[in-house]
């Protein structure tokens, strides 16, 4: 269990998971999900060893890294801020800009899996529980085609 957790919702959490692997076991075999989420480890421990490689575990907290996950963001974001709405997906489609849009987010996606990592957080299953959950809120027979309203939150 995790420092702080609730035991109740520890257990909770850990049913959904359950509940979560099995109800989407066919549709991740079906569409190569559950290698996306393996490939995860791959992105956690190539950065650890270019982190250890450089003595620069010693910087790693929760803090430091959502701060640099909020600049990389922040990266990504300067690409796209002037982009035309209506073009930006074409846009993005052709060099130099697509590399770099890949670029940055591959920052993102790393310092991402490195804060889950501070949080001890199982992002591939945190986010296929999340989905779970949005979809469970947001039903196809009244969303389909409703953008989310926010304010009725
Ligand atoms: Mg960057």
């Amino acid at each position: 269990m995790r420092v702080g957790a609730c035991p109740g919702s520890e257990a909770c959490r850990a049913a959904i998971t359950v509940a979560t692997l099995s109800a989407w076991w066919g549709v991740c075999r079906l569409h190569g999900i559950l290698a996306a989420v393996s490939d995860l480890e791959a992105i956690r421990s190539a950065a650890r060893a270019f982190r250890e490689a450089r003595d620069w575990e010693q910087f790693q907290d929760p803090k430091s890294v959502l701060l640099a996950l909020v600049g990389e963001v922040g990266e990504l974001a300067e690409l796209l801020q002037w982009l035309p709405a209506d073009r930006a997906k074409e846009l993005i489609g052709h060099e130099p800009l697509h590399t770099r849009v890949a670029d940055e987010l591959a920052d993102v996606l790393v310092y991402l899996v490195g804060l889950a990592e501070q949080c001890e957080v199982d992002l591939g299953i945190a986010a296929l529980a999340k989905i779970e959950k949005s979809a469970a809120k947001h039903p196809v027979g009244t969303s389909r085609g409703v953008a989310p309203d926010r304010t009725a939150e």
